[in-house]
């Protein structure tokens, strides 16, 4: 049976943020829980099946793989691409998803409700990358300064709520006593406080350490763009650790310019190697190749070298770079090059003449984009 797309599981665009791809899994992990469709193979195989599409899709390595290749890039190891998800795969991911530890479900399902996972704050950092880089993909090594769990630091139970992670107080309201929940402000809602903790360590028993993470930056990203290591950010203490967002900044190349997929190349060239025809060396991202310009080549012709060009963000397609030709008037002659020049001035073959195969400047443009 050919498997379905995972974004089309879940429902969700390819440009969903990780919250929203979140989201989209609770909704599904809740309509189809073997709890509330007991016996029905038909809710247990679309249960296991977003199960799936959201541990590719919340795990940027895997969801950047899934992304590039289609669920081919996930057989072999680490990924579920083989044999799908057992059930207690599938439970163990709902720490995350549901909050809680791991027993999180029941609040959605009546339990005894409440307790909210700590998560440590996200880190962010810039990373430039050149044309290059960003054409084919590149692995990176970050330098980062995480607060991580000290060694030897313990925790017991909050005084505070008793471990519940909330505190709860009774309303009088002309309805009647209400209850109303709300985090507990010493251990924010875990539960658990510090108990023992090394000097260095802060209240909170975290250390600033400094950590080289490697990431793999997929070809075709651009400027502005977001990507997202999860667990890479802060720890917290009896919590989950924070993300590490990653922010692409795009260095400008000299020479060549990004448009889309395609990098643009203005080439100049001599008037006689345009009239004469010539091999000339044109610089592309995977560095320098040669062209043949035809003999009679006019300025503004565009020649295209496939392939060349930036890698698809979702895909295995590259852009192509174009070659934009301008023909260079001398601006300046000697006495010789005049009377060259002046003794070729009637010649008939030197007086412009487009035909049909001169496109103009506006046909050419729709002609490649
Ligand atoms: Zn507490």
């Amino acid at each position: 049976m050919a498997k379905r797309d995972f974004y089309e599981i879940l429902g969700v665009s390819k440009s969903a943020s990780p919250e929203e791809i979140k989201k989209a899994y609770r909704k599904l992990a809740i309509k189809y829980h073997p709890d509330k469709n007991p016996d029905n193979p038909e809710a247990e195989d679309k249960f296991k099946e977003a199960a799936e599409a959201y541990e590719v899709l919340s795990n940027p390595e895997k969801k950047q793989r899934y992304d590039q290749y289609g669920h081919q890039g996930l057989g072999g190891n680490g990924g579920y691409g083989g044999g799908g998800m057992n059930m207690d795969d599938i439970f163990s991911q709902f720490g995350d998803i549901f909050g809680g530890g791991g027993g999180g479900f029941e609040s959605f399902f009546g339990g005894r409700g409440g307790r909210r996972t700590k998560k440590g704050t996200n880190l962010r950092v810039k990373l430039k990358l050149n044309l290059k880089e960003i054409a084919n993909g590149v692995e990176k090594k970050i330098k980062v300064k995480r607060q991580v769990l000290a060694d030897g630091v313990t925790f017991k139970t909050c005084g505070t709520c008793q471990g519940s992670g909330q505190i709860k107080k009774v309303v009088n309201t002309m309805l009647g006593q209400m209850v109303s929940a709300s985090t507990c402000p010493a251990c924010g809602g875990n539960g658990q406080i510090v108990d023992k903790k090394p000097a260095e360590a802060d209240p909170r028993g975290l250390i600033l350490k400094e950590e080289v993470i490697s990431i793999n930056i997929p070809g075709g990203v651009a400027d502005g763009m977001q990507l997202s290591m999860s667990g890479k950010g802060n720890e917290t203490a009896g919590g989950i650790p924070g993300d590490l967002l990653i922010v692409i900044e795009e260095i400008e190349d000299n020479t060549l310019q990004r448009d889309g997929n395609n990098v643009v190349f203005d080439l100049y060239v001599s008037f006689i190697d345009a009239a004469l025809g010539a091999s000339i060396e044109v610089p592309t991202i995977d560095g320098k190749v040669k062209i043949k310009l035809e003999p009679g080549t006019q300025s503004g012709k565009i020649l295209r070298l496939k392939g060349k060009g930036i890698k698809d963000i979702n895909g295995y397609v590259k852009g192509d770079q174009l070659i934009h030709v301008n023909v260079w008037t001398p601006k300046q002659l000697s006495k010789e090059e005049r009377t060259a020049l002046e003794g070729l001035k009637d010649s008939e073959n030197f007086k412009p003449d487009p035909g049909n195969s001169e496109k103009s400047f506006f046909d050419k443009m729709k002609e490649f984009f």
